[in-house]
């Protein structure tokens, strides 16, 4: 096998790409979601490899739209989610944290020196960067709801919650 990853991913998608069924056309349901008025979910999630929305929400294909990103931050998924609401109306946002988060393992500064030190020319022109640390991800998922929850327009058309998954035990608990 090769040592290149890319290379690897792409020899796993040759042999998959041998049984691939194309999925629906999105104008299709995009179209028919307009004339039910079915409106769609997304799920802010983390990007950490352990943590799938599909897996431990037991999805079905295509039913949610999921962005991930460091921690599951909304201020990080904002734009993803103007998008899709653009594209066909959403109606439940789902904001996921989780324990043992890779994003508790550094502080604010701490991520903010490093990236000084490993990326000086996005640090220097990126004074006061937000990168997200979180500390409680209790209490940083409820801040990322209020933070949706600021804008009326959001707040008024769609179902915004905040989840904690526990990593131990797989459950997760609704804070908001
Ligand atoms: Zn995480």
């Amino acid at each position: 096998m090769s040592t290149d990853k890319v290379a690897d991913l792409l020899e796993r998608n040759k042999e998959l790409s041998k049984s691939y069924k194309r999925p629906p056309l999105l104008g299709e349901g995009l179209e028919k979601r307009k004339k039910t008025g079915a409106k769609g979910t997304v799920i802010i999630s983390c990007a950490d490899p352990r943590i799938t929305p599909e897996h431990f929400l037991g999805l079905n294909f295509g039913e949610c739209a999921i962005v991930r990103n460091g921690g599951g931050r909304t201020s990080d998924a904002i734009r993803s989610i103007l998008d899709l609401d653009a594209l066909g109306a959403m109606g439940t946002i789902v904001v996921i944290h989780h324990t043992d988060c890779g994003m508790t393992y550094l502080t604010e500064k701490e991520f903010s020196d490093r990236t000084e030190e490993k990326h000086p020319d996005f640090a220097g022109t990126h004074p006061g960067f937000d990168y997200g640390a979180i500390h409680d991800p209790e209490k940083t998922v409820v801040a990322d709801v209020e933070y949706l929850k600021s804008f009326p327009s959001l707040a008024e058309k769609m179902t915004i919650a905040g989840l904690v998954l526990d990593t131990f035990t797989g459950e997760l608990k609704r804070l908001i």
